[in-house]
């Protein structure tokens, strides 16, 4: 029977040059939900993702994912289960289209050779999923667009369908919303729910209401070590979190 939890760590600790950026964490995120790590800048919340996908070397600490230790594996390998973190924009080709950008994600997952998918056949059936996937995060009408040409909001969807062409079981958005304005903020919200009715999804997210309306559960970080977690409703009234995130003395 597959485990309540799909991703677990256990005292996962990451120190650069003997400064604990994250500290004895252990993290529990639900099969089917949508959990968001927050905390103040500098808290960890992204070398935490970056342990987790392995682009670095825990110091100590296990992760388990899907009741494997995976904590000596590497990227490709996690990538390959299905541990699939979002970029940052600049992680899409800009003199690409929409459609291409999906694409690479595509064949990127496919794995297949150079030459396998010059086939035109091949393509074509590229094309058609990508498509598909573009329809998904409503960019249809952008995929005949250079990604530099897209409006910054369309492009943070765009990041997310290329994520998607991974096929991830647990998705790792590292503020998705950041730099937005409400109505790509509320644009995307709606995307990340919907990409989630078929996937776990863990989030950094410092919009308090996009965590409040999307997130099942809620961890949060203070100076790399998890100050508390619990469901929006309860952690917001914790006067600790108050204190710690928002400044205001409890
Ligand atoms: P957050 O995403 O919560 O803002 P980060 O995970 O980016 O925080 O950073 C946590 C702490 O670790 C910060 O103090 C940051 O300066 C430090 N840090 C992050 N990456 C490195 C690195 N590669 N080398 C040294 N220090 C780092
Ligand atoms: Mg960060």
């Amino acid at each position: 029977m597959a485990s309540e939890f799909i991703l677990e760590t256990r005292g996962l600790t990451k120190e650069f040059k003997g400064f604990a950026a994250v500290q004895d964490v252990n993290l529990k995120i639900r099969r089917g939900t949508i959990h968001a790590l927050i905390g103040p800048n500098g808290a960890g919340k992204t070398t935490v993702f970056n342990l987790l996908t392995k682009f670095l070397q825990p110091t100590r600490g296990e992760i388990v994912y899907d009741g494997v230790d995976i904590t000596r594996e590497e990227p490709a390998q996690i990538a390959r289960r299905g541990v699939i973190r979002s970029f940052q924009i600049s992680a899409t080709f800009g003199h690409m289209t929409a459609l291409e950008n999906v694409r690479v994600g595509l064949q990127r997952r496919l794995g297949t050779s150079f030459h396998f998918w010059r086939s035109e056949s091949t393509l074509r059936q590229l094309d058609a999923e990508a498509m598909a996937l573009l329809e998904e995060v409503d960019l249809a009408s952008y995929a005949r667009t250079l990604a530099v040409e897209m409006p910054y909001g369309r492009k943070r969807a765009l990041e997310i369908a290329t994520t998607l062409a991974l096929d991830p079981k647990l998705m790792l958005l590292d503020e998705p919303t950041q730099g937005m304005g409400h109505e790509d903020v509320d644009r995307v919200a709606e995307l990340i729910k919907r990409v989630a009715a078929k996937r776990t999804v863990a989030m950094v997210e410092h919009n308090l209401s996009v965590v409040e309306k999307l997130c099942d559960r809620i961890t949060v970080l203070q100076r790399g070590q998890i100050l508390a977690e619990g469901p929006y409703s309860e952690v917001s009234k914790d006067p600790r979190v108050l204190e710690a995130y928002v400044g205001v003395e409890a």
